[in-house]
């Protein structure tokens, strides 16, 4: 009997070593953090439907999101904001991806309407930004109005009023220069949700969430359906539709890593954090005395091809500039070394293009 034990240990010690050692390695190679953003949580349960709780169906998907990713990329750490039933104050949530230094926040809800008898159904992928239409509105009010449970929420959000419009103002001249990425995963996360999970689309949309306004990386927050469509929660609280809903959002996760580990392989030395696009050149650079410092612009259009200064689709703007970025031309309107100097110019340029944006370049080159 003894020696049978002592043989059998013999033959595993080996194997838990090197287990011991490969996970140390993976952890040492990861890389890239995700921050996985359950909404909602302990005395908050955010939306309720018929059969169930918001709080604890973004919850459970997260999870799957976070175990299938786990498990496919070991290069990748998983953070939750939280991982059980507990309630998290929202400022909290940007904190912790902040302390963990993430490349990307996800944050998950589910939509509910209950002033219309027959609810809507479908998925929403926001990103940080000033709403288009009320129906955006009304959901960032929905979400933001969370902070209603916090004590002090007045003074810990700065006047912040969920529940009046004017409060959301704040987000329309609000320079995000996580804009584009953010943009990038919620497309190919809708994407997934509608041609994958087969969802009903209601769009890629823009609106003032707070738990986006404080993240300082690439951001966004999905409405994986609504729960007061009796259908859509019934599926919402499936195996099967969790499990659906989870391997979308891993598939748009493993596509943006993808592109990001491109991107990431021609980063500056020296700045091996930040991303820089390989092939963008500046047109009309006369930056010879500051080639290596920062440089801010407003990027105003984008486009599959490259126009003559002076052309209509620039709407009056002079001394145009632009750079390329893999197939596509970033035309770009005035310069400056100060990011906040460009302001009101960007205030200006956005009556005439209403997305544009400030942008950051190092050496010339685009950072992301
Ligand atoms: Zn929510």
């Amino acid at each position: 009997m003894k020696r049978d034990k002592s043989y059998v240990l013999a033959i595993l010690i080996p194997f838990l070593l090197m287990g011991f050692v490969e996970t140390s390695i993976a952890q040492r190679n990861q890389t890239f953090t995700v921050v996985l953003d359950p909404g909602h949580g302990g005395r908050d349960p955010g939306a309720v439907g018929a059969i169930s709780k918001e709080k604890d169906i973004v919850l459970s998907i997260a999870k799957k999101v976070g175990k299938k990713i786990n498990a496919n990329h070991s290069d990748v750490k998983v953070v939750y904001t939280r991982s059980t039933d507990k309630f998290v104050p929202l400022i909290e949530r940007p904190r912790i991806a902040h302390k963990a230094k993430a490349q990307l926040f996800i944050s998950l809800h589910c939509n509910a309407l209950d002033r219309r008898r027959t609810s809507p159904q479908g998925v929403e992928t926001y990103i940080l930004g000033l709403h288009r239409s009320d129906d955006n509105l009304e959901v960032a009010k929905k979400e933001n109005s969370v902070i209603e449970y916090e004590e002090n929420y007045e003074t810990k959000y700065q006047g912040f009023n969920p529940n009046e419009p004017e409060s959301y103002i704040i987000f329309e001249f609000m320079s995000n220069k996580f804009l584009e990425q953010s943009l990038d995963f919620a497309t190919l996360t809708q994407h997934e949700l509608v041609n994958g999970a087969k969802r009903t689309n209601r769009n890629v949309r823009q609106a003032g969430f707070l738990v986006l306004r404080e993240t300082g990386m690439p951001s966004v927050l999905i409405e994986l359906g609504y729960i007061s469509n009796r259908a859509e929660e019934k599926y919402l609280n499936s195996e099967q539709g969790q499990n659906t809903l989870a391997n979308s959002i891993y598939n748009a996760f493993t596509e943006y890593k993808k592109e990001y580990d491109k991107r990431n392989k021609y980063a500056i030395s020296g700045n091996a954090d930040q991303e820089a696009t390989s092939d963008s050149n500046l047109y009309a650079s006369d930056s010879s005395d500051s080639s290596s410092q920062t440089e801010y612009k407003i990027q105003f259009l984008t486009a599959p091809r490259k126009y003559n200064a002076g052309s209509r689709v620039f709407k009056g703007l002079d001394n145009v500039e632009y750079y390329i970025d893999g197939n596509t031309y970033k035309y770009t309107y005035g310069s400056s070394k100060d990011e906040q100097s460009l302001y009101p110019l960007l205030r200006e340029v956005k009556t005439k293009f209403r997305d544009a944006f400030i942008v950051e370049f190092r050496n010339g080159r685009r950072i992301k």
